[in-house]
C-alpha cells in the first residue's frame, strides 16, 4: 500500500499520525494511504519555506525563468507518468488528464516570461533632479489549498505564477488524489529549484487552519467549494493575509433558436458529462430558447444515451467513474431529488453497471428535461454527470437565469447573432463567457475568475492578475546628492519644482 506523504526542505517526509484512504475510483480498490498533516508539520513547512524564501527572491529574474523552462521540459517528458497517475485517483479519462496538465504547462510557460512581467515603471525628472521608479517585489512564504478535480492544473494556476515572482510556497492538495503534487515536487526539484522553496502538507481541515492563521504565511490562494472557499477567506484575511478563492458554480449555457443544434448538442455533451462533470466550468443547465427545446432533446437524447462510460484508462472510455463513493451518493441523491421534484429524467444512468468494475464508483450520465428554477438541481452546484435543461421564451427569460443565479463563474450562448452574442457578453453577471465556446476556460495569459459567489476576493488566478495578487509594489523617489537643496522643507513637495 503506498503512504504518500509531505514534501518539505526538498525531500519527502513521512510523519507518523491521522491518514486517509485513497481509492482508484475505478476498481473501488484502496490504493494508498495519505498522511494528514499536523499543525507541527504544517509549521515545519511553513518554516522550511521561510528560510528559502530570502535567497529565492534575491535570485535574478532571469535564473528563476530557467527553472521553470526547465520544470517546463519535464513536464512535457512526464506528461503520460502525470495523466496515469490523475486517472488512478482522480478518474477522469487518461486523454482529459493530459489536457489537464497540458492547461497546467501553458501557465509555467507564461510564468518563463517573468523577467518580463517583472519589468517596473520609471518616469525621469518627476521634479528637478528627481526620479521615480516602481518595482513590483515578492510576499514571502504563500499558500495554496486546491480541491480534488484538478491535482495538477489547479496548483498550477497557482505555484508557478508565485515562484516566478519570487515567493515560496506550500501547497496543499486534496486528500482525495494526493499523489500528482509530490510528483510536482520531485520535477521542480529536479529543474534546479532550491530546496525549501516549494513544500507540499497533505491535509485536512487541521492543516488547512494552520496556514490559515499561521503568522509566516503572507498570502493565501484558494480553489474549491463555496462553503469553504468563504470560510478560508474570511479566516485568512481577519489573519491579515492577503487572500483569493475561487468556489462554486452552476454554468449555463443559453441555445438561441437560430444556434447550430449538432455543434451545441457537441458542446453539450463534453461539457456536461466531460470530467464526469467535475469541473467548476461544466456547463449543468441548458436553456433552451423560444421553442428551440423540442429539437434539442431531440438530437441530445440518443447521445447521451449512447454516452461511453468506462475506466479511465481504457481508451474507449468518454467518461469516467466519480471521485469518491460518497460523491456518487451525494449526485445520485441530487438525480433522486429531481425526479421527486417533477423534473422530467429523460436519460436515467443510476441502473450503469460495468462488468468488471461493478465497485467503480460510475454513474451513467443523466437529462433533465423540465427543470424549474425551484428545484434544488437548478439551484445547488451537482458536480456530477447530470446536465438539466429550463426552457424559457425569449432571451431576456435567458439573461435573467443566468443573473439571478447565486453562481457567476461561467456562462456561455450558442447563436449566429451577433447582436444577441454581444448582448450576452455585456449583460451576462458571470466572470468567464463562451460564445460558441462551452468551456470558455481563459488561456493562461488571460487569467481565471467567476463572480457572485464563485469568488472572494478581487484578483482572478494566473495571467497578470496572478502577478499583481503574489507581488508588492515598491515605489522609490530619487535624488543624487548633488541636486540636494540646502534647507530642510516644511512644505509638502509637489512636482516641477
Ligand atoms: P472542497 O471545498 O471540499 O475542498 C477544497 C480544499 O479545501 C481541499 O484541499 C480540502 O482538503 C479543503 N477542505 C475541505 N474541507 C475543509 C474544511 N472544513 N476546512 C478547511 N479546509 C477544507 O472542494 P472539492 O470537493 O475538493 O472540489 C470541488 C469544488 O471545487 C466544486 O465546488 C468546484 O466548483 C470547485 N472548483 C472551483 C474552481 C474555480 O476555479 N472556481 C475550480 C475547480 C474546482
Amino acid at each position: 500500500m503506498a503512504v504518500i506523504g509531505h514534501y518539505i526542505g526538498g525531500k519527502q517526509v513521512n510523519t507518523a499520525g491521522r491518514t486517509a484512504s485513497v481509492f482508484n475510483p475505478a476498481t473501488g480498490a484502496q490504493s494508498g494511504e495519505v498522511l494528514l498533516a499536523s499543525a507541527a508539520t504544517v509549521g515545519e513547512a511553513v518554516a522550511a519555506a521561510k528560510a528559502a524564501f530570502p535567497a529565492w527572491a534575491d535570485t535574478p529574474t532571469l535564473t528563476r525563468a530557467r527553472i521553470m523552462f526547465k520544470f517546463k521540459n519535464l513536464l512535457d517528458r512526464d506528461i503520460d507518468k502525470l495523466a496515469e497517475a490523475i486517472t488512478l485517483e482522480h478518474g477522469k479519462t487518461f486523454e482529459d488528464a493530459k489536457g489537464e496538465v497540458t492547461r497546467g504547462i501553458e501557465v509555467v510557460e507564461f510564468a518563463c516570461g517573468i523577467p518580463h512581467l517583472l519589468r517596473g515603471d520609471f518616469t525621469e525628472q518627476v521634479a528637478r533632479g528627481v526620479d521615480v521608479f516602481s518595482a513590483r517585489h515578492p510576499l514571502g512564504v504563500v499558500a495554496g489549498i486546491t480541491p480534488f478535480n484538478f491535482p495538477v492544473m489547479v496548483p498550477m494556476w497557482m505555484f508557478p505564477v508565485a515562484l516566478a515572482c519570487g515567493n515560496s510556497f506550500v501547497l496543499k492538495p486534496s486528500e482525495k488524489d494526493p499523489t500528482p503534487s509530490l510528483m510536482l515536487a520531485e520535477l521542480l526539484a529536479e529543474a534546479g529549484l532550491p530546496k525549501g522553496v516549494f513544500n507540499v502538507v497533505q491535509g485536512d481541515k487541521e492543516a488547512v487552519d494552520t496556514l490559515l492563521t499561521h503568522p509566516d504565511v503572507a498570502a493565501v490562494s484558494f480553489v474549491g467549494s463555496t462553503a469553504i472557499g468563504e470560510y478560508v477567506y474570511k479566516t485568512a484575511c481577519a489573519h491579515g493575509k492577503r487572500a483569493q478563492a475561487l468556489c462554486g458554480a452552476k454554468n449555463h449555457l443559453v441555445v438561441m433558436p437560430d444556434a447550430d443544434l449538432d455543434k451545441t448538442v457537441d458542446a453539450l455533451m463534453g461539457a456536461g458529462y466531460g470530467s464526469a462533470g467535475e469541473r467548476c466550468m461544466a456547463v449543468s443547465v441548458a436553456v433552451a430558447v423560444g421553442g428551440v427545446g423540442d429539437a434539442l432533446m431531440e438530437k441530445l437524447v440518443p447521445k447521451v444515451q449512447a454516452l461511453k462510460v468506462g475506466p479511465g484508462m481504457d481508451a474507449d472510455s468518454e467518461m469516467g467513474p466519480l471521485v469518491t463513493r460518497e460523491h456518487l451518493a451525494k449526485v445520485r441523491g441530487y438525480v433522486d431529488d429531481g425526479v421527486a421534484a417533477g423534473a422530467k429524467l429523460v436519460v436515467d444512468g443510476r441502473d450503469l453497471k460495468l462488468q468488471g468494475y461493478e465497485d467503480g464508483y460510475f454513474l451513467g450520465g443523466c437529462l433533465f428535461d423540465d427543470v424549474t428554477t425551484d428545484m434544488k438541481i437548478y439551484k445547488e452546484e451537482i458536480f456530477g454527470p447530470v446536465l438539466s435543461v429550463v426552457r424559457v421564451p425569449a432571451y431576456e427569460d435567458a439573461l435573467r437565469l443566468v443573473n439571478d443565479h447565486e453562481y457567476g463563474n461561467g456562462a456561455a450562448i450558442f447563436t449566429r447573432d451577433g447582436d444577441a452574442a454581444r448582448a450576452f457578453d455585456r449583460d451576462a453577471k458571470a466572470g468567464m463567457i463562451g460564445i460558441n465556446v462551452p468551456i470558455p476556460v481563459p488561456v493562461a495569459f488571460h487569467s481565471f475568475g467567476g463572480w457572485k459567489r464563485s469568488v472572494f476576493g478581487d484578483r482572478n488566478v494566473y495571467g497578470m492578475e496572478g502577478v499583481g495578487f503574489y507581488t508588492k509594489m515598491k515605489t522609490t523617489t530619487a535624488r543624487w546628492p548633488t541636486g540636494i537643496r540646502a534647507g530642510a522643507q516644511f512644505v509638502m513637495p509637489t512636482t516641477g519644482s
